[in-house]
Parts: C-alpha cells; sequence; structure tokens
C-alpha cells in the first residue's frame, strides 16, 4: 500500500507540537510494517537549516508552476529522507509562503495552508506516484479532501485514492473570513452548512471531517469526547454526522530516543531492574534547580505549555497548600500565559527550598526532570493524546492526571497491584488535591512504589501498535 501523508510540521526537520513527532515517527513504523510512505511538508525556512544541519541531501524534483488558485505565486517541489530513513519526503517550495522562521509565522496562514494543500494534491500528479490513501493532518490540511471531492472529482488520475483525516487537536480549526473561498477556487456549493460554512465564515478543520472518507483522533476517549459539547468546540454536529467512520487511535513515543537505558541527555541511566540511577538523577536535579538534596523527598515535576487547556487552575488552586503541608517538591518547566507563569515564580519565591519553576522551552532540562521527579501532573482540561504521561512513564515517573482523552487511555488508577498512576475525573481543584495525597501517600511505602513504577515503565506506548490500527484505518479507507 502507497500512502501519502501531509503534514505542516515533521520531527526533526520542523517541530512546534505534537504533530510533528507523531509526523516524524508513525511514517517509520509503517515503513516496518511493509506500508510504502511519502510525506508531504512546506519547505519552512527552518527546514531548509536544518536540513544542512543533518547533512541530507536535497534536489529539485519538480520546477515552478501554477496552482490556479487565487495568487500568482508559483511552487517548486524538492525532494529529501526523514533523517536515519529511506523515506522520502517532498518538500513544497515558495518563498512568499514558506519564508518565515517560525513554522506559523506567514503573515496569511489561511493562504499558506491553501496554497500547501493545493501544491500537495497537483504535484503527486506532476510526479505520477499512484497512491493509495492520502492521510492529512490537522486544519492546514483540512481542505485537501474538499479539492479532491469537488474539483478533482473527475479527474480519473485521483478517482483510486481514498483519504484518511487525523484531528490532532479539536481546538484549532483554521476558521477564516468567507473571502477564502475565492482565493481557494473551491466552488460556491461546498459553502453551506452541510459543507465548510461556519457561523458565517470557512473552517479548515470542518473541511477535513466532513470530506474524508475516514477520521480518527488521537485517542479512543478523546473520539468520544469530541461528540459531545462539552469537548465538540462547536463541531459535536458534525463529529456526530460522521460517528461511523470517526475512530480513536492513541499515539505511541519514540522507544529509541526515548529510552531511560541510552538516553544520552539525563545524566545517569536506569532500567526498570536498576533504579539507582534514577536516584542519582533526582539527586542532580535538586542540585541543579537549587532544592535541598533529599532522596526521601519526593519530586512532583510538571512540563508544559502554560495555557488553560492544560488544567494550570486546578493546580494554581491547591499547591501552595500542598507544599506548605507536605514534605515535597514542585518542579516547573513551561512557558505560556503571563498569569500561570507569575503564579508558580510567586510560589517558588514563597517557597525556595520545595518550589523551583524554570519559565522557558528547554527540551534537555525537560528531559532530566522527566528522569528525576517521582511524579509527573498533568490534569488537563482536554488532552487528545498527551505526551508528557508517555514519557513519564516511560522513565518510571508516575503521572498524577485528570482521566480525560488520552491520558485516560494511557494513566490506570493504582490499586496496590495493577494501575501504572493517579487520576480524577471531575474538573476541581479538590479532586486533583485528593489524588495527589493518594500519591504521596503510597509514596511512603517502598513495596508498592517498586510495583508500580515497574508498572508505569511496561506500559506499551510503542508505535508498534498505534501503526497497526492506522494500517487498518488505511484498509477500511478503500471500501468507503
Ligand atoms: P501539547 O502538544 O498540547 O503541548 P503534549 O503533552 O502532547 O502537549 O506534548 C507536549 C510536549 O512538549 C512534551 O513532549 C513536553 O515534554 C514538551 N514541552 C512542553 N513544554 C515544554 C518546555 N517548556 N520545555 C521543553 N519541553 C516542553
Amino acid at each position: 500500500m502507497k500512502i501519502a501523508f501531509v503534514s505542516f510540521e515533521v520531527y526533526p526537520l520542523a517541530k512546534v507540537g505534537g504533530l510533528a513527532d507523531v509526523a516524524g515517527s508513525l511514517p517509520k513504523a509503517l515503513k516496518k510494517k511493509n506500508i510504502d510512505v511519502s510525506i508531504f511538508m512546506p519547505y519552512h525556512k527552518i527546514v531548509e537549516e536544518n536540513i544542512k544541519k543533518f547533512g541530507l541531501e536535497v534536489k529539485k524534483v519538480i520546477d515552478d508552476f501554477d496552482l490556479g488558485i487565487g495568487t500568482d505565486q508559483k511552487a517548486s517541489i524538492y525532494k529529501t529522507n526523514l533523517p536515519g530513513t529511506d523515506i522520502p519526503i517532498y518538500l513544497v517550495s515558495n518563498d512568499y509562503y514558506f519564508s518565515s522562521k517560525d513554522v506559523y509565522g506567514s503573515p496569511d496562514g489561511g493562504q499558506q495552508a491553501i496554497f500547501f494543500t493545493k501544491a500537495v494534491i497537483d504535484s503527486i500528479k506532476k510526479l505520477n506516484i499512484h497512491f493509495d490513501v492520502i492521510h492529512s493532518n490537522d486544519w492546514q490540511t483540512g481542505l485537501l479532501p474538499v479539492y479532491l471531492k469537488t474539483i478533482y472529482r473527475e479527474d480519473s488520475y485521483f478517482s483510486d485514492i481514498s483519504t484518511v483525516y487525523t484531528i490532532h487537536n479539536l481546538g484549532y480549526q483554521g476558521v477564516f473570513d468567507r473571502s477564502y473561498m475565492d482565493f481557494a477556487k473551491l466552488p460556491d456549493y461546498v459553502y453551506n452548512m452541510d459543507g465548510i460554512e461556519f457561523y458565517g465564515k470557512i473552517n479548515f478543520m470542518k473541511g477535513g471531517i466532513l470530506f474524508s472518507d475516514i477520521v480518527n483522533t488521537v485517542s479512543p476517549t478523546y473520539a468520544e469526547e469530541i461528540k459531545t459539547p462539552e469537548y465538540g468546540e462547536k463541531l459535536e454536529g458534525v463529529l456526530q454526522l460522521r460517528k461511523d467512520v470517526l475512530y480513536g487511535v492513541l499515539n505511541g513515543i519514540d522507544y529509541v530516543e526515548n529510552d531511560p537505558e541510552t538516553d544520552k541527555r539525563i545524566p545517569y541511566n536506569y532500567n526498570p531492574k536498576s533504579l539507582e540511577g534514577k536516584r542519582k538523577n533526582k539527586d542532580a536535579l535538586q542540585k541543579e534547580v537549587g532544592l535541598e538534596v533529599k532522596r526521601g523527598t519526593p519530586i512532583i515535576g510538571l512540563i508544559s505549555r502554560l495555557f488553560d487547556q492544560k488544567g494550570l487552575d486546578l493546580v494554581d488552586d491547591i499547591m501552595k497548600y500542598v507544599v506548605a503541608s507536605c514534605d515535597v517538591n514542585f518542579v516547573l518547566l513551561g512557558t505560556g500565559e503571563p498569569k500561570y507563569e507569575n503564579a508558580f515564580l510567586e510560589l517558588a519565591k514563597e517557597f525556595p527550598k520545595k518550589v523551583a519553576v524554570k519559565i522557558g522551552f528547554d527540551v534537555n532540562l525537560a528531559q532530566r526532570i522527566y528522569a528525576a521527579s517521582d511524579f509527573f501532573l498533568m490534569p488537563s482540561k482536554y488532552e487528545p493524546c498527551g505526551l508528557g504521561q508517555m514519557y513519564s512513564l516511560r522513565y518510571g515517573t508516575i503521572p498524577i492526571v485528570r482521566y480525560t482523552g488520552g491520558l485516560a487511555d494511557t494513566v490506570t488508577e493504582f490499586d496496590g497491584k495493577s494501575g501504572n498512576g493517579f487520576g480524577f475525573k471531575n474538573y476541581d481543584s479538590s479532586y486533583l488535591l485528593k489524588a495527589i495525597l493518594k500519591a504521596l501517600y503510597y509514596y511512603k511505602r517502598d513495596d508498592f512504589m517498586s510495583v508500580l513504577i515497574k508498572n508505569a515503565m511496561n506500559t506499551d506506548l510503542s508505535w508498534e501498535r498505534s501503526a497497526s490500527e492506522y494500517v487498518k484505518l488505511y484498509e477500511l479507507s478503500k471500501t468507503r
């Protein structure tokens, strides 16, 4: 089977969020299952820099061509490989749309996304590659199946191609002014309630949901939740309409890159059978962030974008009480809304021996925190899949989560024997507090903790499992 995987971000060439991790890992796992994958992504400025950094070869495969949309800008296509693999990456190049230093820095995100989407479809035909499935991702590529089902409907080149569309976060839908219909040169008949119209504007993600053969999101629980008004972000009706083709496939994590036994980003390596390295990482982290070095004091880590989605108001509500009344350290790494940055910096000021707060984005420090902490806090309001809890589990750090979305699918309540973490359901800080106190109670019992850590480290979070499920979705899309 031949798959075109279309994404705005692909790790390690361009990463902003979790989408990049998926786009960089899933194709590799699919390849192991004998699926022939090609990736399509924009030739962002940062991609150019990373191609140099990785010493990758790159060549132009299609010269400038017109897209027949509302711009004279032309696209050209370059080809390179996903680093360390022979998976081809086709890069859509255009200096005007992809010259920003940031992946999403274009002054006109709507035009940029349309330009990319249309260029991908046209280049597939020009390259004369006969894909079985086009797999597009998130709002930026939501219009791809809309094009295929409208202006390319009569084009026999595409008649055997089916489409799969993955929602990585329903919170970002790509909603733009009606004028983008003219720019995209889509037929007027799709601009209605049953099409891509959305409260007088156009909604790219709605297009992906309605026009793809198969739709999925990144965890089974989130796939259920988004059909309700609480989580549906005004698209719950549309998602219900498509419930027969809506699936949830949990993301995996890269087991090679994230292996406590070999990870070079952490000072001491360890494995489930020998955890001394983890304890030494704890000493090292306490020292590094200026806390008292004390093995008996549990560390609760938190690494996150500091936004409302992540449930930080709950943390803010109760953390002062927790650190004031319990023998515990709290180490936070994140950036985001000033209200959260300031609140946590204040807390660190008040409890300098117990709380360390680092404002910034630092992947190496993040790894040291995952490895050194005893617990990891992730009480998200909603969480499509979540990576933080998965890295924690892999590093034997016990997640304390709100059971929502992917958190509910990866973390199970510890009962003394089975289970790999702690959690709560009601979005209310008193329930978070209870979960933390329960975790701290178990922390005092070495016998329970060693079972818990083993359970955590043995949780299957591999891409292996997810890749098999994607193969099933690809096969299913051919029957629609
Ligand atoms: P989201 O994609 O919604 O931000 P995820 O849990 O899916 O949440 O992924 C977040 C990823 O970004 C994790 O790998 C986490 O370790 C990382 N991360 C978040 N904030 C920071 C930070 N300040 N420094 C380093 N890594 C971070």
